[in-house]
């Protein structure tokens, strides 16, 4: 086998989404060994975590893996599997690519914009206080003789760190991106008009880092709320972003919003000796075991994962197959159809194979 990759089939509706992206991958004819690891809360009580060990070990082996979305467990131990496997592998780039496809209902044309969003550190590094604690009460006393700004006793707080090791390296990575995908501009996004020191150093140190590209790649910034109002008004006017954490997170549901939805909004979590593939949408568990979801945002994430891989010819066979189903409109799931309770919408399987027979 020329590549051995670990296989993450998530829970909620993710196995099923997963599995059609392995048999559509199997399908280009590229060589690939599944090695299937489990994660998420389904195998909780067998493993005693969500994400256990055994996974994580198999992705540092393979370095690349493709993963079924999975569920948040509310009020128990780990916060996000998600977020602990970008952390643990630091995964530090997470990339997004949204792009129209002919057929998708939406009311936007021609959009084609990439999402580098910082993944590991910002107000998701999980450094946070619950109210009225012993210790958030010792934090706020502390801050008092740091900083005359007065913190009501009873706040919660979280911290939002920035540093310039992470942002350095994910804005190299966006450059890098637009240079090797002949990508015209990269566009810094941030609220260093308000928070002069985290988001300031964020666009400080982007503008360190596009001065090496100068020539070659444009370079501008925008504040993150113009930037959502430009988004909606003039979308053609952007390239690629590069966004900290928490707006890139909000960002990139945007963007999926201007290409018809997180149906067809793929994703990469991408570090400097691993990479995760995944969805931007999540494990919609009220659909799980239904085969009814649309499996084309985890099937494109497979077309970016052949890229990575160099198997560029099967990931460009790939991305045509899905875009002229989906042009088509005929063997498409419920929400690719004009109306979402047309009868006519064919299974998330289905949808697969009608992917395979074009391929
Ligand atoms: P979600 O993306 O799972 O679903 C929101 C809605 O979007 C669904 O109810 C459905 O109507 C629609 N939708 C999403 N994916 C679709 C698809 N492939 N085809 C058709 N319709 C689709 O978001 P949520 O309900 O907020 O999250 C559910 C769980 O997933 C939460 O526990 C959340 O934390 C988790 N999550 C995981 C990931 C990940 O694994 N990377 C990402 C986001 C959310």
């Amino acid at each position: 086998m020329k590549h051995t990759i670990t296989f993450i089939p998530g829970d909620g509706m993710g196995p099923e989404v997963a599995e059609a992206t392995r048999k559509c991958i199997d399908a280009t004819g590229v060589k690939i060994k599944w090695e299937t690891r489990q994660a998420g809360v389904d195998v909780m009580d067998k493993y005693g975590t969500p994400l256990p060990e055994k996974t994580i070990a198999s992705i540092k082996k393979n370095k690349v893996a493709i993963k079924g979305p999975i569920t948040t467990p509310i009020g128990k131990g780990i916060r996000s599997v998600n977020v602990l496997l970008r952390h643990t592998l630091d995964l530090y780039a997470c990339l997004r690519p949204c792009k129209s496809y002919e057929g998708v209902k939406s009311k936007y044309k021609n959009i084609d914009l990439v999402i580098v969003r910082e993944n590991t550190e910002d107000l998701y590094a999980g450094v946070e206080f619950k109210e009225k604690t012993k210790e958030t009460m010792e934090l706020i006393e502390h801050m008092a003789r740091l900083n005359p700004k007065k913190i009501s006793p009873d706040s919660a707080i979280s911290i939002k760190p920035i540093s310039e090791k992470a942002t350095e390296r994910v804005v190299k990575f966006a450059f890098e991106y637009a240079v090797k995908n002949n990508r015209k501009k990269v566009t810094a996004v941030h609220k260093a008009n308000i928070m002069k020191f985290t988001d300031g150093l964020f666009l400080e140190t982007a503008r360190k880092v596009a001065k090496k590209y100068d020539g070659k790649i444009k370079f501008e910034d925008r504040i993150v709320d113009n930037m959502c109002m430009q988004l909606v008004q003039k979308p053609e006017n952007y390239d690629v972003l590069v966004l900290p954490n928490l707006y890139g997170d909000i960002i990139s549901d945007l963007c999926a919003g201007l290409i018809g939805g997180l149906g067809v909004a793929p994703g990469a979590n991408i570090g400097d000796d691993c990479a995760v593939f995944e969805a931007t949408h999540g494990s919609a568990p009220k659909y799980k075991g239904m085969n009814k979801v649309n499996p084309t945002a985890v099937i494109l994430s497979g077309a970016l994962m052949l890229r990575y891989i160099g198997e560029n010819d099967a990931a460009g066979r790939l991305e045509n197959a899905v875009a002229a189903v989906i042009k088509e409109g005929k063997d498409v799931t419920y929400d690719l159809k004009p109306h979402r309770d047309d009868p006519s919408a064919v299974g998330t399987s289905q949808m697969a194979d009608a992917i395979i027979k074009k391929l």
